[in-house]
């Protein structure tokens, strides 16, 4: 994805206050969008103009940040740090929940500027509400769980007491992406708050006015404005600064950036985790109920129009409930309702760009020119909105085909049958990716044993993906190329860490004492390792 599509103009010297822009109608109340914008750091005069994949309404000029910008925000977040880090973990834990209330009380503002940016169902745009809500929540009620120092076992019992600390990593790089903009904007973030950190934050060019309100929210919640600083600007220039200056980097997006951002960390040795691409199986088994499959499986395609790392592209479906699967699903494929606005009813919403229009419809021209029958879609909408595309069903798709191995990233998916379960566990670990699996099944425990054999960092039994990724005590990441490193749960605060260990011996060295010899010490030492050994089987 570029970020010089239709939905984000060139970076233009457009007036960087748009409340006295008197050229563009803009869709958003002027002195609302300039007091969102103000937040950036910048201070180059340029802006990148947003227009909303709804109608193609413009919704802002956003100011840009030059590289010198990226270092002062480095700076003032590292002194907001020094302080956060003094707070105790009780007052951060309550910023956290004042947070999660915000964001329930003011969930229709923030799903209306999701929907304008993004073009999404206003039902997807809800439920990043409740994911952050999730998250904040979660990570305020254990906090004390993943955070607290940890007394260890020390070298000798009595002798030697041993403690591990956590330790704040200082500022933390976020750079996300567009297509869950509060999300993605935010999830990452808060747990690294939560551990002392400050953060530098890159989202994506096109979502820009989301990530600042989400930005605005933690204002109110009581965070100390400078400890989260918002950059905006290309992502190989403005990005490339913030993994050159940050302690440690989360990045989410697409595996050949996140491969970019590897090499830099390692040549500063510094840590990242990166959440990236997937082209995620669903399994059918044969003693599915269909009709739940088949329900799960619109909601594991189609969700946020297919613009969701954790959707499904690839439906393996065992023969003897294939007919019926097919029936049902493509059924209630046909039945939804399309567009681009900001009603409840929309099943599906709009693509986010040009770009991403053309990426799908280009895959699926692919397909059929190749030989892949279409079940039901297959064309744009451009009487519904610009970057509309129908969901779309594809049966026959074969490994020369575009949509075979790589991700759509779209409401497209290819249907497979399969003959047994051994084929469809190693046709689902086929490939480069291992983000997310699904698999339905009546016999729950078969289907968690199966679970174990497919090489994802997440798999839901009987549900597309939101069983794991609602459930904040679970690690969410991917395997091989889609990523390393998890967010949520443990992995998903302690990343953002140091793991120190202090130890105080008391009463004698570990050495020779009294004039001993390093043979009778070594003596002694083997007696007392003996020793402990026994009394540890006792
Ligand atoms: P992208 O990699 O193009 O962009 C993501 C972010 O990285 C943007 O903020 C962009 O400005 C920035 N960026 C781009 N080039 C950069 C560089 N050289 N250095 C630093 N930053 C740079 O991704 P995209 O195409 O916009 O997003 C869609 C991809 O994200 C899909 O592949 C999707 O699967 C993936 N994704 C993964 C997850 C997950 O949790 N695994 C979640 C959402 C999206």
């Amino acid at each position: 994805m570029t970020e010089q599509s239709p939905t984000s103009g060139p970076i233009t010297d457009g007036p960087a206050d748009p409340e006295h822009d008197t050229t563009a109608a803009y869709a958003l109340d002027r002195s609302y969008v300039a007091a969102l914008t103000r937040r950036v750091v910048s201070s180059s005069g340029r802006t990148h103009a947003v227009f909303s994949p709804i109608g193609g309404a413009p919704l802002a000029h956003v100011p840009q940040s030059t590289p010198a910008d990226v270092a002062g925000a480095f700076a003032r977040a590292r002194t907001a740090q020094a302080a956060w880090a003094a707070t105790s973990l009780d007052d951060r834990a309550a910023a956290l929940l004042r947070l999660h209330d915000l964001l329930l009380d003011r969930q229709e503002e923030l799903i209306d500027l999701v929907v304008w940016e993004s073009g999404k169902a206003r039902k997807d745009a809800y439920l990043e509400v409740a994911h952050l809500a999730l998250t904040a929540r979660y990570y305020a009620r254990t906090a004390h769980e993943h955070l607290d120092t940890r007394r260890v076992g020390g070298m000798f019992p009595l002798l030697t007491r041993a403690e591990v600390h956590r330790v704040p990593k200082g500022v933390v790089g976020i750079i996300s992406p567009w297509n869950y903009p509060l999300s993605m904007a935010l999830c990452d973030g808060l747990p690294a708050l939560l551990a002392g950190n400050a953060v530098v934050a890159k989202p994506d060019a096109q979502t820009m006015l989301t990530a600042l309100l989400a930005a605005q929210l933690l204002d109110e919640a009581g965070f100390p404005p400078e400890l989260w600083q918002v950059v905006a600007g290309p992502g190989p220039e403005i990005g490339g600064a913030v993994v050159g200056a940050a302690d440690y980097v989360c990045f989410t997006g697409s595996t050949a950036t996140g491969r970019l951002i590897a090499r830099q960390c390692g040549d500063r040795l510094i840590g990242c985790s990166l959440e990236l691409g997937g082209k995620n199986p669903m399994l059918v088994l044969r003693d599915a109920d269909v009709h739940r499959a088949a329900d799960g499986a619109v909601r594991g395609v189609f969700a946020n129009a297919g613009q969701l790392c954790v959707s499904m592209e690839r439906l393996f479906v065992a023969d003897q409930v294939y007919d019926r699967f097919v029936d049902a699903f493509v059924s209630r494929t046909r039945a939804m309702t399309l567009g681009a606005s900001h009603d409840w009813t929309v099943d599906m919403g709009s693509l986010i760009s040009q770009a991403q229009l053309d990426t799908v419809a280009a895959h699926v021209e692919d397909a059929v020119a190749k030989g892949a029958t279409v079940l039901c879609g297959g064309t744009a909408r451009p009487d519904l909105g610009p970057f509309v595309f129908e969901p779309t069903v594809l049966e026959g798709v074969t490994a020369d085909m575009e949509c075979f191995a790589r991700e759509t990233f779209g409401p497209v998916v290819a249907l497979y049958r399969f003959h047994s379960e051994d084929e469809a566990v190693a046709r689902a670990n086929d490939g480069t990716y291992g983000l997310n699996a699904s698999i339905y099944t009546r016999d729950a425990a078969r289907g968690r044993a199966l679970a174990r054999r497919i090489r994802c960092g997440t798999v839901n039994v009987n549900e597309p993906y939101g069983a794991t990724f609602g459930s904040l005590g679970a690690p969410m990441g991917g395997m091989r190329e889609s990523g390393t490193g998890r967010r949520q749960g443990a992995e998903g605060v302690l990343r953002y860490t140091e793991a120190q260990s202090v130890a105080t011996q008391r009463l004698v060295p570990i050495a020779p004492m009294f004039g001993m010899s390093e043979e009778n010490h070594a003596k002694v030492m083997t007696g007392a390792l003996r020793l402990l050994d026994k009394l540890g089987r006792a």
